[in-house]
């Protein structure tokens, strides 16, 4: 069979703006890049700051 794909694994982030509700993603090809230790703007109300991990929310393993 010929290869004709490549494959590379993304992370897509969710942000929650805490303000209005809103929400948005955020993909990357780094894995060790996180959506901490950086500002974010809210695309709807625009609300500014940085953002931290809701720890409630696990990953999973399947
Ligand atoms: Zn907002």
């Amino acid at each position: 069979m010929n290869k004709g794909f490549t494959h590379s694994r993304e992370t897509i982030w969710h942000i929650s703006c805490q303000t209005c509700g809103f929400y948005w993603t955020y993909p990357t090809m780094k894995i060790n890049e996180t959506p901490e230790n950086r500002t974010w703007y809210c695309p709807l109300c625009g609300q500014k700051g940085t953002s931290e991990e809701q720890k409630d929310i696990h990953d999973t393993q399947s």
